[in-house]
Order: structure tokens, then C-alpha cells, then sequence
């Protein structure tokens, strides 16, 4: 989560700062990268998905995930939650709960909806005052 909150400090200073790091089961870093949806003009550009696509290229596992580990300094949203279930990430922990769209238990529980096949590991709040003290300095700058 530590690396998560460093990727998180390199965002464009358009965008949100958020960060996301991928592991393997080993704990080797296979991706990381930040939200960058202002900069890249993509509502699809947040840090979890960017990650996951790089990390897919590395990890030779075709798509799959399995066995990873996603740090992210933000609570992943639906469209990230949704990301995540598929490519079968086996472990979420994230720092900041986001209650008006987190989709890991705040807003939403997107990662442990009933009937879900794939099981997940999930835990919200690590590093979170740190995480969140990122997001607080972002928006006492921009509103
Ligand atoms: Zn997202």
C-alpha cells in the first residue's frame, strides 16, 4: 500500500490522485499506474483498470489475474470493481473509503454481490488516513 500511496503522488495534477500497484502471488510488482482520466481524456482511464491491462501483459496468464494482489489508495468503483472480477484478482486492499461511489463495501458491494463466483479477498481502510489526506490536498487546491 506504501508503493500504492508513491504511484498515487505521480498523477497528473489534473486528475484525482489515485495509484494502483499490481502483485503476483510471489509479491513482485507487475504493474502499476495512476488515474488518468483528465489527462487521457477516457472515463475509463481510472489507476485499477490501467494497472490490470499492464499487468496482464506480464503476469502469462492470457487475462487472468489469479493469484494477485491489487493495492489502491482509493476504494475501486463499480466500473474498476467490475475490472477486477474479471480478471480474477485474488486480493483487494485499498485505503480510502469513497462512500459515494465505492463499489468494495461503501456505495456499493460490487466485489462480494450475492451469487458472485469468484471469491475475493477484501480489505478497506490500510494506509487510510494517508490515502485520504492525497484526495483532501487535491480538492483544497481545485475547489
Ligand atoms: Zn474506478
Amino acid at each position: 500500500m506504501r508503493r500504492a500511496v508513491d504511484v498515487a503522488k505521480q498523477t497528473p495534477a489534473t486528475d484525482v490522485p489515485v495509484g494502483a500497484v499490481l502483485f503476483d502471488a510471489n509479491g513482485r510488482e507487475l504493474a502499476s499506474a495512476t488515474n488518468r482520466r483528465e489527462a487521457d481524456l477516457d472515463p475509463t482511464a481510472h489507476a485499477e483498470v490501467l494497472a490490470i491491462r499492464e499487468a496482464v501483459k506480464k503476469h502469462g496468464d492470457g487475462w487472468r489475474l489469479t493469484g494477485c494482489t491489487l493495492a489502491v489508495t482509493l476504494e475501486p468503483c463499480a466500473m474498476c470493481a467490475g475490472a477486477i472480477l474479471g480478471a480474477r484478482v485474488g486480493r483487494v486492499i485499498f485505503g480510502a473509503w469513497e462512500p459515494k461511489t465505492g463499489a468494495c463495501g461503501s456505495h456499493i458491494d460490487v466485489l462480494r454481490a450475492p451469487g458472485e463466483l469468484h471469491r475475493i479477498e477484501v480489505r478497506g481502510g490500510v494506509l487510510e488516513e494517508e490515502c485520504a489526506e492525497l484526495l483532501n490536498d487535491f480538492f483544497r487546491q481545485h475547489r
